[in-house]
């Protein structure tokens, strides 16, 4: 590992202007760089493995921002608190989307050390990314090619790439949050937003070098969930039945009233290149009398127009399955 030094803040305005470059958006950086550090899980395993190495580590473990607070239907929860935390609230017990996302992740001592807000922002497992001896990596190095492409994609996305870039995005937590309607609440150099988790990642097939749309020095603050009145349900398929990530997930939150889908959004994981929001199968879903053959056909919509090469093939028809799973097990329709 590079040489490094470490900075702790106590202070969120001390914390932005403490990093000042882009570094949160790219890997390629050199030692000039600083960047924060929150529970270190995947922020360390990057310096590691020579992936990203930042000169300086803005600690943002300490900042007050370690609260969950529950008012008028919103969660109000801070970047600090971490997974654990979070799934074992008392505000998340009815919420089965956000707490299942939380406890099918991972693993329970990375859950106690990994926070929300790094979870979030967490990079792509795309093992061409990681190994920094494979030259062909566009979001590592900007122009150079994709080698997962020609490589061994089986757990590569297939929904928001192109032949430029396949990484899939992680994070179970920003798939049950975009189904949540949640957002992020930032803050940096420029003072404070809040951005929608939907609108937060950058797709691959837009700009594999950026991961999200956070500006130079812009921290997340606090997560903002919205408490729906509907059902809700987290399905995550993976290899191994736990300490892993996902091949397929789907995040379902649903209300009927009599029998007709009054409310319905949906996140899927594993298959794409942002936590997806499934806005397609929504479409075909809103409003209507909920059954079997209108789920088959709001998931065959989402996944059309796939992008597949060898050893991907398979997840459009994984992912159509979970999500139709998940939509009878939350809507309880059986027919
Ligand atoms: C073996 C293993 C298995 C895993 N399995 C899963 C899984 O199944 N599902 C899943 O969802 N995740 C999984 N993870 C990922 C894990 O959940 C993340 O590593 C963790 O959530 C990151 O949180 P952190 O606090 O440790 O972030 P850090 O490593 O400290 O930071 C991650 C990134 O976010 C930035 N950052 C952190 N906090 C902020 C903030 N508040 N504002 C702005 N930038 C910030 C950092 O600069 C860094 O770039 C796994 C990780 C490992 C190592």
């Amino acid at each position: 590992m590079h040489p490094f030094t470490i900075t702790r803040v106590d202070d969120v305005e001390a914390a932005g202007s403490a990093v000042t470059n882009d570094a949160i958006a790219r890997a390629v950086q050199g030692p000039d760089d600083t960047v924060f550090i929150a529970g270190g899980t995947t922020q360390l395993d990057l310096m590691r493995d020579g992936v990203w190495s930042p000169g300086t580590l803005v600690d943002i473990s300490r900042l007050p921002l370690g609260e969950v607070e529950a008012t008028d239907g919103l969660l109000v929860v801070g970047a600090a608190v971490t997974m654990a935390e979070l799934a074992r609230h008392p505000a998340v017990a009815g919420l089965d989307v956000l707490r299942d996302s939380l406890l099918l992740a991972a693993s329970p001592q990375l859950r106690n050390m990994a926070t929300v807000g790094g979870n979030v922002l967490q990079r792509t497992r795309c093992r061409y990314f990681r190994d920094p001896t494979v030259p062909q990596c566009n979001k590592r190095v900007p122009g150079s090619g994709c080698a997962a492409v020609e490589g061994t994609a089986r757990t590569h996305a297939v929904l928001g790439v192109d032949a430029g870039c396949i990484a899939v995005h992680a994070s179970d937590l920003a798939v049950a949050l975009v189904a949540l309607d949640a957002r992020v609440r930032l803050h940096g150099p420029g003072g404070g937003r809040t951005v929608a988790v939907a609108d937060l990642h950058v797709r691959a097939d837009v700009d594999p070098a950026r991961d999200n749309v956070l500006a130079p020095g812009e921290l997340i603050t606090h997560l903002e969930i919205p408490v729906p009145h509907a059902r809700s349900g987290y399905l995550k398929v993976r290899d191994r039945a736990s300490y892993e990530f996902a091949l397929t997930s789907a995040a379902v939150v649903a209300r009927l009233e009599d029998g007709v889908l009054a409310h319905v959004a949906i996140g899927l994981g594993g298959v794409g290149s942002v936590p997806w929001r499934a806005t397609r199968a929504e479409d075909v879903l809103r409003g209507r009398r909920a059954s079997l053959a209108l789920f088959e056909e709001a998931a065959k919509a989402e996944l059309e127009g796939a992008f597949m090469v060898p050893g991907t093939e398979f997840k459009p028809e994984l992912a159509r399955r979970t999500l139709v799973r998940q939509l009878r097990d939350v809507t309880e329709v059986t027919a």
